[in-house]
């Protein structure tokens, strides 16, 4: 039998302690807050809340993918949520990927530290130079010399790098391969000669430190043996698919969380700001309608979530691809949807930092570009849709 959600457990920690912090988060850089959040870890696991998504003999709660979604969507709605819990992006995928498909070898040197929380990760796969929209065409190279794989390459946007222990990345082992086979997945050590950390680069006017950051990285003759790869050689792009299906699932229920924390200020706002007088903003009927679409649109979006998550765990995440596609793109724009009309009803409170508001509108801008940008999602799902009335397909360039 499969483990409930400790839900009610989790809103309270929530609740009592990740709120409470969140006025430090956006006053100091977040390596200033590691202290203070590690101590917040221990008492998660002292309570017995530790890694939801992972199985009991790796420390976690056991939970089914809906029913992390469910925990997802509970912890997203504070921004250090997931943190705290040990279920963040990236290491949630990472963690994911080594338990699948990790020799005992990589799980006992990098998964194991990953799970206790005492190390963090990252993964590189998108670079400067290439279309990231294009997952098989890339120039980092992973040259076999006896051994050992030696990667050169040039990577941004690692998100959480700085600080991490090791990162995955995404190498081209095989050039001449078919263009889904021509990438492996490698671990790199984060302090193996020739890994150099550029900058974390400035987004939305904020480079971030430690694990609220997005860095360049150059990989320039990096020697890591052949069993620090993931899977066969050639494996990559089916690994990463793999790793975003249920990251999908976890994406998309913490943006609902975040949805529902907006919602809340909105309403609040709304029913005790006053215009005039004995006259509350939520009396304006655009207001209204906000409160009303939003409402409609978290819960709907919240439904579709659930349903897709059920379904990859009944037929496997290649049956749910459709499903994984809409999500990803219709809850990224309500997401976005959400927290405009959220700041609009604060007014120039909504642009400060005394709400998570502005915080997550810079940070979550993001969530219609990674994963997977919206118009690759939707074309891929109307042309399966269009392939099924009969539409020829046409020859695709992977350079
Ligand atoms: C906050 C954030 C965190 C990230 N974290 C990571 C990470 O940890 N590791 C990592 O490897 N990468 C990460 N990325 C990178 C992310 O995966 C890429 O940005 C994404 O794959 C898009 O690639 P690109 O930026 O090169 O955009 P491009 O591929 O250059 O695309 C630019 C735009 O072109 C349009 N477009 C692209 N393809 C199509 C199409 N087929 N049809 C119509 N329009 C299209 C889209 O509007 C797209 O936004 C992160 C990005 C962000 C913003």
């Amino acid at each position: 039998m499969t483990a409930a959600a400790p839900l009610d457990a989790i809103r309270a920690f929530i609740t009592q302690h990740a709120i409470p912090l969140e006025p430090e988060l956006q006053r100091r850089p977040f390596r200033e807050l590691v202290p203070a959040l590690e101590a917040l870890r221990a008492e998660v696991r002292r309570q017995g809340l530790w890694a939801p998504h992972l199985p009991p003999e790796q420390g976690g709660l056991g939970l089914t993918l809906p029913a992390f979604a469910e925990v997802s969507a509970v912890l997203g709605e504070s921004p250090i949520g997931h943190y705290l819990f040990n279920c963040q992006a990236p290491d949630v995928g990472n963690q994911e990927l080594l338990l699948a498909h990790g020799t005992s070898e990589q799980r006992a040197t990098w998964l194991a530290p990953l799970v206790r929380g005492e190390v963090r990760s990252c993964f590189a796969m998108t670079e400067p130079e290439f279309a990231g929209s294009n997952p098989v065409w890339m120039d980092t190279r992973a040259v076999r010399d006896g051994d050992a794989y030696v990667i050169t390459g040039h990577k941004w946007f690692t998100s959480s790098a700085d600080g991490a222990a090791f990162t995955i990345v995404m190498a081209v082992t095989d050039p001449d391969a078919s263009p889904h086979r021509r990438a492996s997945q490698i671990i790199v050590p984060m302090d193996a000669p020739g890994v150099t950390l550029v900058r974390n680069i400035s987004v939305m006017g904020e480079s971030g430190s430690d694990y609220l950051s997005h860095a360049e990285l150059r990989f320039d003759a990096v020697r890591v043996p052949v069993t620090n790869r993931l899977g066969a050689e050639g494996e990559g792009f089916a690994l990463a698919q793999e790793r975003l299906g249920p990251g999908r699932i976890h994406h998309c229920m913490r943006w609902i969380g975040i949805c529902e924390r907006a919602f809340g200020l909105m309403v609040r706002r709304a029913a005790t700001r006053e215009l005039a007088p004995g006259e509350p903003l939520g009396r304006q009927q655009v207001v209204q309608h906000w409160i009303a679409e939003s409402r409609a649109e978290v819960d709907a979006a919240r439904l579709l979530v659930l349903d897709v998550a059920h379904r990859i765990e009944r037929d496997g995440a290649t049956a749910a691809r459709d499903g994984i596609s809409l999500i990803k793109f219709h809850v990224a724009g309500v997401l976005q949807r959400v927290l405009d009309r959220a700041i609009q009803v604060h007014g120039a409170l909504g642009m400060t930092d005394d709400t998570p508001l502005a915080y997550w509108y810079r940070h979550e801008r993001g969530a219609r570009i990674y994963d997977g940008p919206d118009e690759v999602h939707k074309t891929s799902v109307a042309k399966r849709i269009l392939a099924a009335a009969g539409m020829p397909a046409r020859e695709r360039r992977h350079g």
